[in-house]
């Protein structure tokens, strides 16, 4: 049978994100982005082979964006698409795997919009205009929360009344599925371990970012919640804080709902306490100039990430190995080092060359000599999607 193709398609508010994934080929064959949808300069770039191209879809939407594309993917994939996989964020408790999307799964990713205000009704767009673009293809949402529908009550359950679980479906769901279940199995495939017999930590650190407890291929913890909000501090989003702080800014500074959600999603996490980016590069490159402000914004996250990690480590039997990824875990030696500088307890230690040389893109072991493994092992989401939709379509 000739290798098969498979569109992957992310789509968020303002843009689109895409990959053409050939099963058989390491790299992807078209990858792009569409960008600024809706104002005036809304662009598409792509990248096919070594070229590189854009196209200014002026005032462009996602339906204006998805039309470019198509064509695009169609001929970058020789005629031969076989299939379209959609991220969605948030699949609540009714999906816990890939789903072909027909009116049914469609019915149910809308009923999922209240837990994902922000994301699911992006991510809606983009299905409902490829699917009418394209309808003969197999399309299949792929979603951020399935792999963590494998979390024991006692994990996902907020000491909060029964009935907000029961009747609204308030618990913690967990995100970054896709990646979480990719670096681990990428994870034992290079410890030669098998995934079902196997018990990792995982932090995918990226713009968001989240710790994972997987055991035997299952998500047993994870960091984030019913939102993406919860757990450790990310590019600009605060992570855990008090749950009383709402109360506490309304009542001492008379602050809406909305002005609190835009402050702790949009104006904290590395940017609130930096007062600088969001950007952990470029917060490396403060805090070795000095800037104080760059630096405690590293020390914190390294801290709450360590913190969270040994929180997760009550989640598994053994501890096989800590893998890092994202960004963030795939590139920076320091914030690796930092972090397991915290983790003594759980007799990890680095090799200092090992760490240093492993970044863009290498993957490999990075931990000292007999001590637990410490992995950095590059998330590829695009062709976790891609393997989860052909899967589905076998
Ligand atoms: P997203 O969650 O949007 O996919 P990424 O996984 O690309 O984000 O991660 C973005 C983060 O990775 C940014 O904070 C960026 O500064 C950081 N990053 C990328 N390269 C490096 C590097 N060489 N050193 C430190 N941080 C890096």
């Amino acid at each position: 049978m000739p290798s098969r193709n498979i569109l992957v398609i992310n789509c968020g508010s303002s843009s689109i994100k895409f990959a053409l994934v050939n099963e058989d080929q390491a790299q992807f064959t078209l990858s792009g982005l569409a960008e600024r949808l809706g104002s005036h300069d809304a662009v598409l770039h792509w990248q096919r082979g070594g070229e590189q191209d854009s196209l200014i879809i002026p005032y462009g939407l996602h339906r204006a964006a998805l039309a470019q594309l198509l064509p695009l993917a169609q001929d970058a994939a020789g005629g031969k698409l076989h299939g379209i996989g959609h991220r969605v964020v948030h699949g609540g408790e009714r999906f816990t795997n890939a789903s072909r999307l027909d009116e049914a799964a469609l019915q149910a990713i809308r009923a999922t919009v209240p837990l994902a205000p922000l994301h699911n009704p992006a991510n809606l767009l983009g299905i409902e205009a490829a699917t009418n673009l394209f309808p003969n293809a197999p399309h299949v949402a792929v979603f951020d929360t399935a792999f963590h529908q494998t979390l024991p009550a006692h994990a996902f359950r907020y000491a909060l009344p029964e009935s907000l679980y029961q009747e609204h479906g308030v618990r913690r769901y967990g995100f970054h599925g896709t990646s979480h279940r990719f670096v681990s199995q990428r994870a034992a495939e290079m410890a030669e371990l098998p995934i079902d017999n196997s018990s990792w930590l995982v932090a995918h650190l990226g713009n968001g970012c989240s710790t994972c407890a997987i055991v035997n291929g299952q998500s047993r913890d994870t960091s984030m919640g019913l939102t993406p909000l919860e757990g450790l501090v990310m590019g600009t989003r605060s992570g855990d804080v008090d749950p009383n702080l709402h109360g506490h800014l309304t009542r001492t500074l008379g602050w809406s709902l909305e002005q609190i959600d835009h402050m702790l999603n949009q104006d904290s996490g590395l940017l609130g306490l930096s007062g600088l980016s969001n950007d952990m590069r470029s917060l490396e490159q403060a805090r070795d100039q000095g800037h104080a402000g760059a630096s405690l914004a590293i020390e914190v996250f390294c801290y709450r990430l360590a913190k969270s990690l040994a929180a997760m480590s009550c989640a598994l039997p053994q501890l096989d190995g800590l893998i890092f990824t994202g960004g963030i875990g795939e590139n920076s030696a320091l914030i690796r080092s930092k972090t397991v500088a915290h983790l003594k307890l759980l007799n990890l230690e680095l090799d200092k060359q090992a760490n240093a040389r492993t970044i863009r893109g290498a993957s490999g072991p990075i931990q000292a000599h007999d001590h637990p493994r410490v992995l950095v092992v590059p998330t590829n989401e695009e062709r976790q999607i891609a393997l989860d939709t052909l899967a589905l379509l076998n």
